[in-house]
């Protein structure tokens, strides 16, 4: 079996680490001269949308994935032309804007905070008036990692954030005052059979994943079960194959859905120790029709990512149960350039880790 990845990124990477022992090759489609995830994958470098380079990659792939969302969705479309493209093209296109994903939560009964569409300024002003404030203003697309938004608490707050955003397609959310963020990796392989991974809690610093705990710590029964059922709803509405992951806002019992993401997430990354199959196997398991594995964690994982600056190894690997995944990337402002699991029996011995891994590395982002 040979599986063509859209994006060589490290979750190309970390996707094609997974796909080698079960004899599957991966070739990424990457614009990049050598990207990341060549060092696991054979490479074709080509924009998304060039029809040579996705043409060669349908040449070298019996199943095709995309481990980032902003693949163009007639790329994916005309791919699928030719071979099959899991998840689905209609996932991509749904997550690409933020507007039609919360419509389509919406249309699901899956709760969001309260949004509005916002194209003009007149838009905006009578939006601020439904919504109040503190609100966030947000592009529909390209946005990641807290770019291309602003949280609005004042009036001259809106000022500002229309002067730097209005004009192109924009979002306008009411802030929720949430207890913490969450997420959940679910996923559903080609015959339909689902499996859900415990819900993770996870924190953010200027607007990038810090930390998650996994599983979440303090959370009932009833909070993981729905967030799986609202899940599963996103996944049958799709006929969804792959890994899905949803980000979440708790405020109480309450969750509210931020976004989705149609891929392996960042969020997920401490499977690849703390769960009996990792998020990448099961993404490999699921496009390319084999059964999945248990979702299962096994004790308790804390994940920080390694953000524009490189640690000390033998440091970061003289903490106990530490496990190091360097990406082989340049470090760079605001990027992600590998991060590191510690596994624990218990929820105590992670707090107690984690803390250790805190004091010694102080993991910055930069
Ligand atoms: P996003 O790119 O939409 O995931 O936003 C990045 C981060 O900004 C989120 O993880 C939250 O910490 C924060 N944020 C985004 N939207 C909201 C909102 N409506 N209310 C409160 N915080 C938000």
């Amino acid at each position: 079996m040979r599986l063509g990845i859209l994006g060589g990124g490290q979750l190309g990477r970390m996707l094609a680490l997974a796909a080698h022992p079960l004899g599957i090759t991966s070739t990424v489609l990457d614009p990049a001269a050598d990207p990341c995830a060549a060092a696991a994958a054979g490479h074709v470098r080509g924009e998304f949308d060039d029809l040579q380079a996705l043409y060669e990659l349908v040449k070298r792939s019996d199943v095709i994935t995309y481990e980032f969302e902003n693949v163009p969705v007639e790329s994916a479309r005309w791919l699928a032309e030719r071979v099959p493209v899991f998840p689905p093209p209609k996932a991509l296109e749904v997550s690409q804007d933020r507007l039609v994903e919360k419509s389509f939560f919406e249309s699901l009964g899956i709760p969001t905070p309260p949004f509005a569409a916002i194209d003009t300024r007149g838009q905006f002003e009578a939006a601020i008036r439904d919504i109040g404030l503190p609100a966030v203003l947000k592009t529909r697309r390209f946005g990641y990692d807290g770019k291309g938004q602003a949280v609005l608490r004042t009036q001259a707050d809106a000022e500002a954030a229309w002067a730097t955003l209005g004009g192109r397609p924009l979002i306008l959310e009411g802030f929720v005052p949430f207890d913490r963020e969450v997420s959940i990796l679910a996923v559903r392989g080609r015959s339909g059979e689902t499996a859900f991974y415990p819900l993770v809690e996870n924190e953010h610093r200027e607007g990038m994943l810090y930390r998650s705990l996994a599983p979440a710590a303090n959370t009932g029964e009833e909070l993981t079960e729905r967030a799986g059922e609202l899940a599963l709803r996103v996944m049958t509405e799709l006929e969804y194959v792959g890994v899905l992951a949803i980000e979440w806002f708790q405020d109480g019992p309450r969750l509210l859905a931020n976004e989705m993401a149609p891929r392996v997430h960042n969020s997920g990354h401490w499977t690849t120790e703390g769960a009996v199959t990792s998020q990448f196997e099961n993404h490999v398991r699921a496009v390319c029709g084999l059964p999945l594995g248990s979702a299962a964690a096994v004790g308790h994982s804390a994940l920080f990512n390694l953000i524009g600056n490189r640690p000390d190894f033998a440091e970061v690997l003289s903490i106990p149960n530490a496990h190091l995944h360097w990406y082989g990337k340049e470090p760079k402002p605001r990027r992600k350039v590998g991060h590191v699991t510690l596994t624990a029996p218990d929820a105590d011995e992670r707090t107690r880790l984690a803390d250790e891994f805190v004091r010694r590395i102080a993991p910055r982002v930069q």
